[in-house]
Order: structure tokens, then C-alpha cells, then sequence
């Protein structure tokens, strides 16, 4: 086992990671910019670096100076978290070329998957539904204009490189084909430096329903059971459970058997995430995410596994040690991403922290690198607090995530702990009954 692991990252994940670390009994090195000097992770962590200034790219994108500094501290192993360079394939080979151990997949499943082109033509042969759609890249907006004509309007343009529901367009009719065109590939070739597209049939209702895997070096692939994050604002999750509500145990098996005999013949290997639109009964691959994923501990709370003390073990070559058949889940998880952001306008609100004041009790978990007097800096992710909540029945995890909703107390930036209390309040929520549409209305309503 490790004795020393670099964190590179931020905020909850790199708590998160550091947590780990600590119960298995590793030390661990915590990366920060200069805007993050005080942040928790940097308290909390048994030593720190400072990786460069405020931006992104300067600091948590920047592989020298967090390959330097595991070198420096001696690390042996670096956990990338998600976000950031956690599914940079450039990345993991720096790590390995260093005799650093990357915490993830191997850099040439980090770029199968990456490109989502190759990823859905990996799966489609591995016998994994999918979304019917082009198959490859779209040469042309002529062949753009032939494929929708087959698959039927409405369809939707997205980026071989997408993430973050960047670079994805949709076209209502023939008449709006050009504009989703046009629009996905300067998109995506700002946002990835790759314009590469190709185009799906857009769903009017369906779920995303999402596999939690686990993968060790010796051929053992197990599934953590599924995710359902159909609560989503501009494509991005904003309220996940575990199990979904519309998913029989039959089901499960089922996807499971098909998910973990794909990732068994191509070798994959960590932590890994496959995700589905799921509509009349049908799933239908679009993406497989390879890192942990921000919505992890619901299936953690579901399963008693820790995600990430299983990824270390896995990296250090350790054996899983148990089949499908121990992966036992039971009881229901929510959990609500708190952002700082105004709960009705989504303006971001960066600022210090005034008060702090995280529920508790029985089921209750926060993820958070928060406390009073912080101050929650404009250059990142919005996200300042996972709350989640578990129970035997999702009736009960419902029951305790409003309950802990109104414990939270966070004042001094504006939070999207309202925006959760409304949703919780929902009829359509409580029944269970709701698609990836949902949000978006329910948020303009
Ligand atoms: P990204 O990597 O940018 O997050 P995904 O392929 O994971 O992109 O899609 C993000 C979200 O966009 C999905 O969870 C879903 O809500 C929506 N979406 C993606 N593909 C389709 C589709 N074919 N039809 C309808 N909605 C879709």
C-alpha cells in the first residue's frame, strides 16, 4: 500500500480524498493556488504545496507544478478527484512516466472513453445499447441533413469531446439544423479545441440513469447499482438518489451483467461510470465517465463501500476481494448539490462565509470544505456543500433531506439550499415521477 498520496484538487473532493487517506493510514500532500492558501483541504491535509496563482490553468491544470510537487513530497501515488485532470489521458502518462501511480484508468481507457465517438463504437461492439444516432463523426452538414432524416427530428448535435453539457445543440425541425450545427462545433471547438460532432436522436422523456463500476487489476468487475441524476439545469445534475425510483431489481441485474461483461473484455480498470438515457423501458448508452464521480456517496451510503479507499486499493494493486454477489444494497440516498449561487437567478455569489452550521443526526452526511469565516473564492466550481441524506425507504431519505435542509445554515453568500426545499416540496418529485426535462420547467415555473 501507499504510504504518501498527492490530492490533486479542491474543495470537498480533495477532503473527501484526504478522509480516505487518513482511514487507510496514508499520508497525504495537498496542491492549492494561491487564492485557496487557507482553504480546509490545505488545513486538514499532512502537508501542503502551492501549485501557482488563482486561475485554473495555473495552478490545478497544471501538470508540472503538481508533478514537481509530488516528486518534491516524496508522493507515491496522485489522486486527480473529478473535474480538473482527472480525465486528462496526457496527464496519467505524465504521472507514469514520473514512477508515480495515477488513481484512475489506464491513460488509454481515459482516451477511449474521452472521445465519446470511440466510446459509443467501443460499447455499440461490446453489445451496449445506444441512442440511435450517426455512427462516427459527421463529416458534413449534408450528412448531417441525411442522418436526421433517418433517425427523425428532433435531434441533437454533441461534441466527440464533450463535458459539462457543453458543445450540445438541438434541432427541433429540418429548419434548425444548420443553426445546431453551426453553433455545437464553434462550441465545442472553443470550448475542447475540437470540433469534431456527432448527433443522437434527442429523447423527449427519458431518464439519466447512471452504473457505478468498480475494476481491479486482476479481472474482477463489479457493479455499485445505479444512479438516477435526471434533476438537471443546463444538462448538469443538480439533485441525484440511489436507487432510481423506476428501476426493479431485475433491471439492474441486467444492465449490471451487460455494463460489467463489456468493461471485463476491454481491461478497464478503477472506478468508472457509465451513463444512460432510459426511456420506454429501454436504456441507451451516451457516455462513460472514468474517475469518481461529484455524485458518488449516494452509492456509497447504499452499498457500505467507500468509493475512494477502493480506488487507492485498486491503484495499489490490491484484489477487490469480493464478487457481485457481496456487493449488497440496501435503503434509498439523496443527495442535493449546494452551490453558491442565487437560488432563483443562478447568479454566482462568491464571498465570505458568515455562519456555518451543517446538520447532523442519524443518515445525515455533508461533504463540504466550508466553515465560518471562509471565503468561498470566484475562480472555481460553484459547488460548496453534498448534502446527503439516507434512509430504508426513500419515503424516509425524503423525510430527513428536508429536515436537514432546514437545519443548513449558511449566511453571507446566497446558496441553493431554497431551490432544493422547493423541489423536495414537489408532488412530482415525491412521486418519483419526473425526467431530465423536469428541472428546467420547474425552475422557469
Ligand atoms: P456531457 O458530457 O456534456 O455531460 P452527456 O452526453 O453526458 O454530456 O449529456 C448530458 C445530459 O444531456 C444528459 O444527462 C441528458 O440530460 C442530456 N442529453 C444527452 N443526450 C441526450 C439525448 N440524446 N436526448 C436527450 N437528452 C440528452
Amino acid at each position: 500500500m501507499f504510504k504518501k498520496i498527492l490530492i490533486a484538487n479542491r474543495g470537498e473532493i480533495a477532503l473527501r480524498v484526504l478522509r480516505a487517506c487518513r482511514e487507510l493510514g496514508i499520508a497525504s500532500v495537498a496542491v492549492h493556488s494561491t487564492a485557496d492558501a487557507d482553504a480546509m483541504h490545505v488545513r486538514l491535509a499532512d502537508e501542503s504545496v502551492c501549485i501557482g496563482p488563482p486561475l485554473a490553468r495555473d495552478s490545478y491544470l497544471n501538470m508540472p507544478a503538481i508533478i514537481s510537487a509530488a516528486l518534491i513530497t516524496g508522493a507515491e501515488a496522485i489522486h486527480p478527484g473529478y473535474g480538473f485532470l482527472s480525465e486528462n489521458a496526457a496527464f496519467a502518462e505524465m504521472v507514469e512516466a514520473h514512477n508515480l501511480v495515477f488513481i484512475g484508468p489506464t491513460a488509454q481507457h481515459i482516451r477511449m472513453m474521452g472521445d465519446k465517438i470511440t466510446a459509443k463504437s467501443t460499447m455499440a461492439d461490446l453489445g451496449v445499447p445506444l441512442v440511435p444516432g450517426s455512427v462516427g463523426e459527421l463529416a458534413s452538414l449534408e450528412e448531417a441533413r441525411s442522418v436526421a432524416d433517418k433517425i427523425m427530428y428532433p435531434v441533437l448535435i454533441k461534441a466527440a469531446a464533450g463535458g459539462g453539457g457543453r458543445g450540445m445543440k438541438v434541432a427541433r425541425a429540418a429548419d434548425e439544423l444548420e443553426a445546431a450545427w453551426r453553433e455545437a462545433r464553434a462550441e465545442a471547438g472553443a470550448a475542447f479545441g475540437n470540433n469534431a460532432v456527432y448527433m443522437e436522436k434527442y429523447l423527449d422523456k427519458p431518464r439519466h440513469i447512471e452504473l457505478q463500476i468498480l475494476a481491479d487489476n486482476h479481472g474482477e468487475v463489479v457493479h455499485i447499482g445505479e444512479r438516477d441524476c435526471s434533476l438537471q439545469r443546463r444538462h448538469q445534475k443538480v439533485l441525484e438518489e440511489a436507487g432510481s425510483p423506476v428501476i426493479s431489481a431485475a433491471q439492474r441485474d441486467e444492465l449490471g451483467r451487460t455494463v460489467t461483461t463489456a468493461l471485463k473484455r476491454i481491461g478497464y480498470r478503477n472506478a468508472g461510470t457509465l451513463e444512460f438515457l432510459y426511456q420506454d423501458g429501454q436504456f441507451a448508452f451516451i457516455e462513460m465517465n472514468t474517475r469518481l464521480q461529484v455524485e458518488h456517496p449516494i452509492s456509497e451510503m447504499i452499498s457500505g463501500i467507500d468509493l475512494v479507499r477502493e480506488q487507492i486499493r485498486i491503484a495499489a494493486g490490491e484484489k477487490l476481494g469480493y464478487t457481485q454477489d457481496d456487493v449488497v444494497l440496501s435503503g434509498h440516498a439523496i443527495e442535493c448539490r449546494i452551490t453558491a449561487e442565487d437560488p432563483e437567478s443562478f447568479a454566482p455569489s462568491p464571498g465570505r462565509v458568515e455562519v456555518f452550521h451543517p446538520p447532523g443526526g442519524l443518515g445525515v452526511r455533508v461533504d463540504s470544505g466550508l466553515y465560518a469565516g471562509y471565503r468561498v473564492p470566484p475562480h472555481y466550481d460553484s459547488l460548496i456543500a453534498k448534502l446527503i441524506t439516507y434512509g430504508r425507504t426513500r419515503e424516509e431519505a425524503i423525510a430527513r433531506m428536508k429536515r436537514a435542509l432546514r437545519e443548513f445554515v449558511i449566511t453571507g453568500i446566497k446558496t441553493t439550499i431554497p431551490l432544493h426545499q422547493r423541489i423536495l416540496e414537489a408532488p412530482d418529485f415525491v412521486a418519483g415521477d419526473y425526467t431530465i426535462h423536469w428541472l428546467e420547467r420547474f425552475v422557469a415555473g
